[in-house]
């Protein structure tokens, strides 16, 4: 969806409330693909903060399944958004661009909500999403989910020389 906020830009005082539907069902994400679980609409306050700038606020709540980090089953991961941004009117695109800004949700001064809020998920995205604290993870020898049930694999059966390196590489693993 995209607003244009030239309007609000120009006029003191001037602000509106909007709400909308996201269009996306998934998400991408460092090469992988998320597929959306739940999504409530967008809220946004918009408003004239003077000086041709205009305040957006906005707050959001989406659930995406995120596959567990050491078993790989989905876990509905909440992100509760909110935030702000303040938006110079008087910047054209080529100023965004020198000035670093990185507004790939503004052109002209149309604002693109969906961006803004892929932006949003980006920044909000877990360094780490576990099923459960606790979680076994899988078998690295026969594939079994190890939350589900124990497998018959052990070090005994691996080569003695490897089970040495195999120790050290649990002893560093990152739990
Ligand atoms: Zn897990
Ligand atoms: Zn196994």
């Amino acid at each position: 969806m995209l607003i244009d906020l030239s309007d609000i830009g120009t006029k003191q005082g001037k602000e509106a409330d909007v709400k909308c539907e996201l269009g996306f069902d998934s998400f991408s994400y460092g090469g992988g693909e998320f597929l959306i679980a739940q999504k409530q609409p967008v809220s946004l306050k918009i408003s004239n903060a003077g000086n041709k700038k205009v305040l957006i606020e906005g707050k959001m709540k989406i659930k995406i399944n995120i596959p567990c980090d050491r078993c790989l089953q989905e876990v509905v991961t909440v992100f509760d958004l909110d935030f702000s941004r303040k938006i110079d009117m008087k910047d054209t695109d080529e100023d965004r661009i020198e000035n670093l800004d990185e507004m790939n949700y503004m052109t002209g001064s149309e604002l693109d909500v969906e961006q803004l809020i892929r932006n949003e998920i980006m920044v909000n995205w877990p360094m780490k999403v576990l099923c459960s604290e606790d979680c076994k993870g899988i078998c690295r020898n026969c594939g079994t989910n190890l939350n589900q049930k124990a497998c018959n694999c052990n070090k005994a059966e691996l080569d003695p020389r490897m089970a040495v390196i195999w120790d050290v590489f649990n002893d560093n693993k990152e739990v």
